[in-house]
C-alpha cells in the first residue's frame, strides 16, 4: 500500500513538475481571426475547440523555439493592428498581408508565406474574369472581408471608381454565406481561404484570374524590436529546418497548390 502511495506521489510530482516548467515560461499572446482556412480556424481537438491551422501552428513552433507560452486571441481582422500597437496582444499573425499603410503602425517579421487575392462567383455568373468588375459601366456588389486589402482594393479600383459596391462582413464566411444567399455578385478574398470555402458550399467557383499577389508577415509593435529581432530569427531558424515547410505542406499539400 505504501508502495503505491509513494508511486502515486511521485507520479504526481512528476506531473506538477511539468505544469510548473510551462508556468514558468513568459506568454505570448497572438491575436488572429480564427475564421480563415487554412491558416486560422476552430477545429475540435479531443473534445475541446481549439484554434489550428498553419498560422496558429507556426505560431507555436516560433514560441516553443523562443521559450514561450502561446496564447491565442480570437479578434475580429480589423482589431488585430489596434491590439497589437496598444500591447493587448503581443504579435499579429492572420494571414495579414504586409502592405505601406500596416507598415506605418506595425512592424512587420519577415515573410513567412504568399497569398493572392482572388475572386469567387457562384457557377454561371455574369463575371468570368477580374476585368469584368473594371469595366465601364460595371455595376456589381462585391462581398469582402472588412479591413482586409481585399476591402481596401475593391473600395479604391471599383467603388471610388463608380463601378460598383462594396460590402463588408466582419469574416470571410459571411461574405461567402452573401454569395450563397444571392445578397452580393462575388467575394474578393486570399486563394487559400477561397479554396476552402468553394468546397464547402456547392455551386461556387474561383475565377482563374487572380487579381493581386501578397506577402503574409507577423505584425509586431514598432517599439518592440526585441521581439521582432526574435521572430524573424525563429523564422530563418524553423524555415530551414524544415519546420515552417512541413506545416505549410501538411495544411496545403504541393499537388494541391500547383492545381
Ligand atoms: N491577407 C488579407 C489581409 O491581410 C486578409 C487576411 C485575413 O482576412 N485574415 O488583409
Amino acid at each position: 500500500m505504501k508502495k503505491i502511495f509513494a508511486l502515486i506521489l511521485a507520479a504526481l510530482f512528476c506531473l506538477s513538475g511539468i505544469a510548473l516548467a510551462d508556468a514558468d515560461k513568459p506568454e505570448l499572446h497572438m491575436g488572429t481571426n480564427a475564421n480563415f482556412p487554412p491558416y486560422e480556424y476552430h477545429e475540435y481537438v479531443d473534445d475541446a475547440d481549439t484554434i489550428v491551422g498553419i498560422d496558429a501552428e507556426v505560431a507555436a513552433a516560433i514560441c516553443d523555439y523562443l521559450g514561450y507560452t502561446l496564447v491565442i486571441d480570437d479578434m475580429e481582422f480589423g482589431a488585430i493592428i489596434t491590439a497589437v500597437q496598444t500591447g493587448k496582444i503581443d504579435f499579429g499573425m492572420a494571414g495579414m498581408t504586409v502592405t505601406d499603410e500596416r507598415k506605418e503602425s506595425v512592424n512587420f517579421s519577415d515573410t513567412y508565406a504568399t497569398g493572392i487575392q482572388v475572386i469567387i462567383v457562384k457557377e454561371g455568373s455574369a463575371i468570368t474574369t477580374a476585368d469584368d468588375l473594371f469595366a465601364e459601366g460595371a455595376n456589381h456588389i462585391i462581398g469582402v472581408q472588412e479591413s482586409t486589402t481585399g476591402d481596401l482594393y475593391c473600395t479604391w479600383d471599383i467603388e471610388d471608381e463608380g463601378l460598383g459596391t462594396v460590402d463588408r462582413y466582419k469574416n470571410g464566411a459571411d461574405a461567402v454565406q452573401a454569395l450563397v444567399t444571392d445578397k452580393v455578385d462575388c467575394v474578393v478574398i486570399d486563394n487559400e481561404p477561397a479554396k476552402a470555402f468553394v468546397a464547402a458550399n456547392e455551386g461556387l467557383i474561383i475565377l482563374d484570374t487572380e487579381y493581386v499577389t501578397e506577402d503574409y508577415a507577423i505584425a509586431i509593435a514598432k517599439e518592440n524590436t526585441e521581439l521582432l529581432e526574435k521572430v524573424n530569427e525563429a523564422l530563418k531558424a524553423l524555415t530551414e529546418d524544415g519546420t515552417i515547410p512541413a506545416i505549410i505542406e501538411k495544411y496545403i499539400p504541393a499537388e494541391e497548390a500547383a492545381e
